[in-house]
C-alpha cells in the first residue's frame, strides 16, 4: 500500500455494533426471483446481517457449467432491497460490470480471487472505479500472495476509493487439508499490520468449502478480530446450483451466529497490566532466542571454516538425522509440537549451510560438494 493510503474507517457506510461483527450474506448465486427474495426475507431477520451478497456473474472452471443470471439478477437484487432494506453487494470482474451494478443501485462491489491475480484486470477495475463512490471490497488472489493482495488494494484506492475492505478467503493449498481453502491466518494478519485502518472481513465459506467446518472458523476469525463475516446462504442449499455444500439455510446462520462467542478487545486495567507484564516476558524470551541464534551462528561458522581447512565436505547426513532425532525428542518431551520442531530445525540447518557455502565460497576453489551443518 501507498505510503499512506486514505481509508475511511468502516462504520461510517457500515454500521458494526461495538465488538459484533457485522454478517454480509445471501446465496452464491443470485438463480432466480424466488431463490433470491426467500432468501433474503429470511435473512433480513437476523439482526447482524446488513448486507444481502449474490453472484450475478460466476467465474466459472468449464464454460457449461451456471454462468450465473447476469443483468436480470439485478433487478431480483433492487426488489430485495426494496423489500427488506438490505443493503447489496455484487462481485465485479470487468468495466461493464461495474456499469451494470452501478445502474441498478448496488451499494458495494467485490472483486474475486480470480480477479485480484491478474494485475491487468484490477487496474481496468480501478480505471472505471474513478470517480464513483461506492464502496470496494477486494477479496485476497488464489494464490498465497500478500503483495498480489495489497498491489489489488493499491490500484482500487489509488482511484480515489477509500471506502475500501479486504475479504479474506482463504488460499490454494496442494498439501492434504480439510478445508477448500487454507486459511493461512497469518497473510490476513501481516495485511492488517501493515495497512492498520483497513477492515478486513472474513469469508468462512469458502475458507471452508463444507458447512460443519463453518462455526470454528468464524469462532477463530472472530478471536482474530475480523470486522465481519461473508457468509454464503441459501433457502434451499441442497438445490443450489454453485457451491452447495457450504451453503447455510438462514435459519442455520441464525443458529451459527447465536453459538458465537463475543470477545471484548481490550479489558480492564488490571488485565492490561497483567498483559504487559507477559508481554515484557516474551520480548525478553525473543531477545535471548536471538541472541543464542546467533552463537550457535558463530560455532556453524567456526565449524565451517574448520571443515575447509581439513578439505571435508560441508553436509555430514548422520550428523544432521541425529540432530533431527535428538532436538525432536527432547522438543516434544517439553510438549513442543513435532512438526514445529522439524520446520524450525531445518530453517536453522538451510541457514547454517548457506553460511558455511559462504565460507567455502570465500576466495580459492568451490566446495567439494554442497551440504550442512
Ligand atoms: C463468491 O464469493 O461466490 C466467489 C466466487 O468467491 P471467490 O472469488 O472468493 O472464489
Ligand atoms: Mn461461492
Amino acid at each position: 500500500m501507498s505510503p499512506h493510503p486514505h481509508i475511511e474507517p468502516l462504520s461510517p457506510w457500515l454500521p458494526q455494533q461495538g465488538d459484533e461483527p457485522f454478517v454480509i450474506s445471501g446465496p452464491c448465486s443470485a438463480e432466480s426471483e424466488e431463490q433470491l427474495l426467500t432468501t433474503a426475507r429470511e435473512l433480513s431477520l437476523l439482526p447482524q446481517v446488513k448486507v444481502l451478497r449474490a453472484g450475478i456473474w460466476k467465474p466459472r472452471t468449464r464454460p457449461n457449467d451456471f454462468e450465473g443470471a447476469g443483468v436480470e439478477a439485478l433487478k431480483w437484487m433492487q426488489k430485495a432491497k426494496a423489500e427488506t432494506g438490505l443493503k447489496l453487494a455484487v462481485e465485479v470482474a470487468n468495466p461493464k460490470h461495474v456499469e451494470e451494478a452501478l445502474n441498478y443501485g448496488i451499494d458495494m462491489l467485490w472483486i474475486g480471487a480470480r480477479t485480484v491475480v491478474n494485475p491487468f484486470s484490477v487496474q481496468e477495475l480501478a480505471d472505471a472505479l474513478r470517480g464513483t463512490d461506492v464502496p470496494i471490497l477486494v477479496k485476497n488472489p488464489l494464490t498465497p500472495d500478500l503483495k498480489l493482495w495489497l498491489g489489488a488494494l493499491e490500484r482500487i484506492n489509488r482511484a480515489g476509493v477509500s471506502r475500501l475492505a479486504a475479504i479474506h478467503r482463504g488460499f490454494h493449498y496442494f498439501e492434504k487439508s480439510p478445508y477448500r481453502n487454507a486459511p493461512m491466518w497469518e497473510i490476513p494478519i501481516e495485511l492488517k499490520r501493515l495497512v492498520p485502518g483497513l477492515p478486513l472481513i472474513t469469508d468462512i465459506s469458502h475458507i471452508c468449502g463444507r458447512r460443519d467446518l463453518l462455526q470454528s472458523i468464524a469462532q477463530k476469525a472472530l478471536d482474530l478480530e475480523t470486522n465481519g463475516l461473508m457468509i454464503e446462504s441459501h433457502f434451499n442449499p441442497e438445490a443450489a446450483l454453485t457451491d452447495a455444500a457450504q451453503q447455510l439455510t438462514p435459519a442455520a446462520l441464525r443458529q451459527l451466529l447465536a453459538n458465537l462467542i463475543i470477545r471484548k478487545r481490550s479489558g480492564s486495567i488490571e488485565f492490561e497490566y497483567k498483559l504487559e507484564e507477559l508481554r515484557t516476558e516474551i520480548d525478553k524470551i525473543d531477545v535471548e532466542l536471538i541472541d543464542l541464534l546467533s552463537r550457535r551462528m558463530q560455532v556453524v561458522d567456526e565449524i565451517g571454516a574448520y571443515k575447509k581447512e581439513n578439505n571435508i565436505t560441508i553436509l555430514q547426513l548422520k550428523r544432521w538425522q541425529h540432530i533431527i532425532e535428538d532436538r525432536i525428542s527432547i522438543g516434544t518431551n517439553l510438549g513442543l509440537n513435532r512438526k514445529f520442531l522439524l520446520q524450525l530445525l531445518e530453517l536453522v540447518h538451510e541457514a547454517s549451510i548457506q553460511r558455511q557455502t559462504e565460507i567455502f565460497n570465500r576466495n580459492e576453489q568451490p566446495p567439494t560438494s554442497s551440504g550442512g551443518a
